[in-house]
């Protein structure tokens, strides 16, 4: 019906104006004083973002390129690693490793859980002779709306020779990931998720401990190599080494100084009110979360749809009819979820809209339920 559609979907994510603006100037080139001004700005920036005092390396790529950056830059053909997955994206995590011929122990949990670390604790301690030299695993798993506990996980391998490799690409700037605090070692995201920027950005950072890995690490690197992008941020080499994504560089600019202007703290809890704020909105309408509560991700909300209700249906009808997106199920949970995103630049208004367009769809659909009840339930929550 209108040309804009509320996003309420994991990625990509609603762009605020003022990065918008950003995007649509006038080409700049990169090798000039404005463009490093700005580069270094982002880069000093996106360390409080990353809570490291760790160099944040940023690449043109979607958030799966910097996953495969990370292997590349750490590991040698036959390394062992433990690849932790509790959905689709901590597969393709494992499945990564195993391509570049990583030897992978793949540590899968039914979709919908987290991982326990007491069990990962269990599979290291077995590792008597420390052949493990790596845990990969994912924050925020955004295909089954569940969290991770990464600081009990961190603390399994901090202090140790192993290092702990975090896909943060759904968690970063909308969760809590406190890189050097927690001792983690590798942390990867990218733009179009909590950064509230468009697709094309990814973001690397390592700890000390990864670049001695690095230092030792053989599988064959070009484009991916983390230390042509450290050396150049640090001004001992070409800074970037390559052509970057120039526009995408300065809007994300804008789009991290906006959430350091609403606040790490302030945006985490925005953030966890809207996830409660949606939990209550699924329980008004009587339907059941895929996770536990006490697991549900603060960014995205996974829902089982109502018994007998093609939820492929409803999902399109939200958009086609009432121009608010939301997502279904991946993989093995095609046509068995329906996933609202809260993430990055939204308010609670959006949400308001989101659970209007679901009960207008789902009541078309013969799905039975008090008019509005969803509605009073999220207004609740926000008040
Ligand atoms: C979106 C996402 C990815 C993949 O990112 P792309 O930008 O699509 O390559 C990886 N991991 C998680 C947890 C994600 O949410």
């Amino acid at each position: 019906m209108f040309d804009e559609k509320l996003l309420m979907t994991p990625g990509p994510t609603m762009i605020p104006t003022r990065v918008l603006e950003i995007m649509r100037r006038q080409i700049i080139h990169h090798r000039t004083d404005n463009y490093e001004r700005s580069f270094d700005e982002l880069c000093e920036n996106l360390k409080l973002v990353f809570q490291t005092k760790s160099t944040v390396m940023t690449f043109v790529s979607s958030g799966t390129g910097v996953m495969e950056a990370a292997v590349v830059n750490l590991f040698s053909p036959g390394d062992k690693v433990l690849a932790v997955s509790i959905g689709a994206f901590g597969d393709r995590f494992s499945e990564i490793a195993q391509v570049f011929g990583l030897d992978v122990q793949k540590f899968a949990v039914p979709w919908g859980e987290p991982a326990a670390p007491e069990a990962v604790r269990e599979i290291l301690d077995a590792d008597r002779e420390h052949k493990i030299k790596a845990v990969l695993i994912t924050h925020n798993e955004t295909s089954t709306g569940v969290t991770n506990d990464i600081k009990a996980v961190a603390a399994l391998t901090k202090d140790t020779d192993r290092l702990l490799v975090v896909d943060a690409i759904s968690s970063l700037g909308a969760l809590d990931l406190k890189m050097d605090e927690w001792g983690i070692d590798v942390v990867v995201t990218c733009s179009q998720k909590a950064l509230m920027n468009a697709p094309g950005l990814g973001f690397a950072a390592a700890s000390e401990k990864a670049w001695a890995a690095y230092e030792k690490a053989k599988l064959p690197k070009f484009y991916w190599d983390f230390k042509k992008y450290r050396n150049g941020i640090l001004k001992q080499s070409e800074n970037p080494p390559y052509t970057p994504a120039i526009s995408l560089v300065l809007a994300q600019n804008e789009a991290v100084k906006i959430l350091l202007e609403e606040g790490l703290e302030t945006v985490y809890a925005r953030h966890k009110q809207a996830a409660l704020a949606a939990q209550a909105g699924v329980a008004a309408l009587g339907l059941s979360l895929l996770p536990e509560q006490k697991n549900s991700s603060f960014v995205i909300t996974a829902v089982r749809p109502p018994e007998g209700i093609e939820i492929g249906k409803i999902i399109k009808d939200m958009n086609v009819s009432y121009d608010v997106m939301v997502v279904g199920g991946q993989k093995s949970l095609k046509g068995k979820l329906l996933r609202i995103g809260h993430c990055g630049y939204f308010n609670r208004f959006d949400l308001i809209k989101t659970f209007a367009a679901l009960e207008m769809s789902l009541q078309k659909a013969g799905y039975r339920f008090e008019p509005g009840v969803s509605l009073a339930a999220v207004q609740k929550a926000f008040i």
